[in-house]
């Protein structure tokens, strides 16, 4: 049987990172595993994996692990962009520090992580870029407005990339999921925007799991190169806003 190809994923230290790294680890291919709470990466113990103490914000460092794990495994052939932080908040009390942080992960972030593999996708004609977004990436909340804002730019930076990528026969795939059982909300600060979260939640019965989002990723990336699932939009059934 032929190797399967590396696949990249940061924040892969809980919630929907984890369960993607699982998943594709448990399809047989190696992990590229980035985060920086290293000890959870490395208590995973997946097979075929690497784990690097990787922040986002960083640059340099990113696209350092992506080519240490390039040397020992072959091309990164899908990264997932996924870490985030979800520091929601009454946006005229917010301190923008918070603002700052959300912007810095969730959109630098995400770029740091599309420009370490982007070249050598072109180059090889072949590749999935995976972008986590959000269902607050298509409509807005309360409390969510810078977020929100993070996270229309994945949608509208995905856009431009699936057009200008299609050429090179990469695929974009964006993902948005709704309320899904993370560590996500630990990033809350703001007690009145936490509890009124949470009151929504219990109100639909709680979220769904991460390991359904990674399923489907999986599942998208499993087809062949020529076919590509735009978008990912999953949530709760009894999720209706
Ligand atoms: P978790 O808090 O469980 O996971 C977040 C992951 O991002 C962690 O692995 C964390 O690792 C990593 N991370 C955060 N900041 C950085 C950073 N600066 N550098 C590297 N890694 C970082 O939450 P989720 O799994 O829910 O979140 C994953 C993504 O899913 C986020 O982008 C979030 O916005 C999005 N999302 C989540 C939804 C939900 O309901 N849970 C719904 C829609 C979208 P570490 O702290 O170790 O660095």
């Amino acid at each position: 049987m032929t190797a399967k190809p590396l696949v990249a994923v940061t924040g892969a230290s809980s919630g929907i990172g984890e369960a993607t790294a699982r998943a594709f680890s448990a399809a047989g291919h190696p992990v590229l595993m980035m985060a920086r709470r290293i000890d959870r990466l490395e208590a995973m113990r997946l097979p075929s994996s690497i784990s690097r103490q990787v922040d986002v914000r960083d640059r340099a460092t990113l696209a350092a692990a992506v080519r240490e794990a390039e040397a020992r495994f072959g091309p990164v052939d899908m990264m997932f962009a996924n870490a985030g932080v979800a520091r929601l908040g009454d946006i005229g009390k917010q301190d923008p520090a918070d603002w700052d942080e959300m912007i810095a992960i969730n959109v630098n972030g995400v770029m740091n992580s599309v420009h370490a593999v982007m070249s050598g996708m072109m180059a090889r004609r072949r590749g999935t870029l995976v972008m986590m977004s959000s269902i607050a990436g298509r409509k807005v909340y309360p409390d969510h407005t810078v977020y929100c804002g993070t996270k229309f730019f994945v949608h509208g930076v995905s856009e431009s990339l699936r057009e200008y990528l299609s050429a090179y026969d990469v695929r974009v795939i964006v993902i948005s999921p709704g309320i899904i059982e993370t560590e996500v909300l630990d990033g809350v600060k703001d007690p009145v925007t936490l509890a009124n979260y949470k009151a929504n939640k219990a109100a639909i019965g709680g979220g769904i799991g991460a390991e359904h989002v990674a399923d489907l990723i999986l599942d998208a990336y499993n087809l062949p190169q020529k076919a590509l699932v735009q978008e990912i939009c999953i949530t709760p059934t009894r999720q209706k806003f």
